[in-house]
């Protein structure tokens, strides 16, 4: 199938109220080009030069997503231009964000990264620290950021009920946060679900499906 059929076969799997973010990571500009001319204008990078060299190459209206692990010293290479940052997990990465987004006269949006699997290798805040972050003094003073909801990643198995569990926990964590209507947040997107697990993440209450191999295939 090519990118093209790939992308509407997946479409139409998707809830209206789910939002797919095309993970082209590794794959050249031009595959990236097939999805934008059957609409798709939501790209996911996990590398910020890459992206910023691709975003270079491509049309002007896409909303480019950092969903890598990202170090502090690059936030400033995106800063200008990038969308949604969904794997903040420290403190420091978010403050950095922030002076970035100010030098740059701009909000930036965030997701929080929860760290749901099992594997140890995994980025992410637990629960505990999540609240420590939302409630810092060090937090309320940032008015560059804005928190636009949680992502997490579950662990990689077959185990359907071990990954649903996973998710389930995030929403209900999501749920939790959402009660407390926070400080710098606008809490409406749950980034959970990838090519193996996204419709399970969607029936456990995932927002936006990060979905890359099922698109441009194997990397
Ligand atoms: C690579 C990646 C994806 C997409 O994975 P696929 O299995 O190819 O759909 C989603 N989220 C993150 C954080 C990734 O790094």
């Amino acid at each position: 199938m090519t990118i093209a059929e790939n992308l509407q076969h997946i479409q139409t799997k998707l809830p209206k109220t789910v939002t797919l973010v095309a993970v082209s990571k590794t794959k050249p500009v031009n595959d990236l080009k097939q999805a934008y001319e059957v609409g798709q204008r939501i790209f996911g990078e996990n590398k910020i030069q890459e992206m910023a060299e691709k975003r270079e190459e491509m049309p002007k209206d896409i909303q480019w997503h950092m969903i890598g692990h990202v170090q502090s010293n690059k936030v400033k290479y995106m800063a200008p231009f990038v969308s949604l940052i969904h794997g903040v997990d420290s403190l420091k990465l978010l403050q950095e964000i922030n002076k970035q987004a100010t030098k740059n006269n701009r909000i930036i949006d965030c997701l929080l990264q929860l760290h749901i699997a099992e594997e140890e290798t995994k980025f992410g805040l637990d629960e505990q620290e999540l609240n420590e972050l939302i409630s810092s003094s060090e937090f309320a003073a940032m008015q560059n950021i804005q928190i636009l909801g949680l992502m997490g990643m579950a662990t990689f198995t077959d185990n359907q009920k071990q990954v649903k569990k996973e998710f389930t926990h995030l929403k209900s964590i999501f749920d939790t946060l959402k009660a407390k209507n926070p400080v710098h947040c606008n809490l409406q997107t749950i980034s959970m679900g990838m090519s193996g697990d996204y419709q399970l993440a969607i029936e456990c209450g995932s927002t936006m499906v990060r979905i890359g191999s099922s698109i441009f295939g194997g990397r």
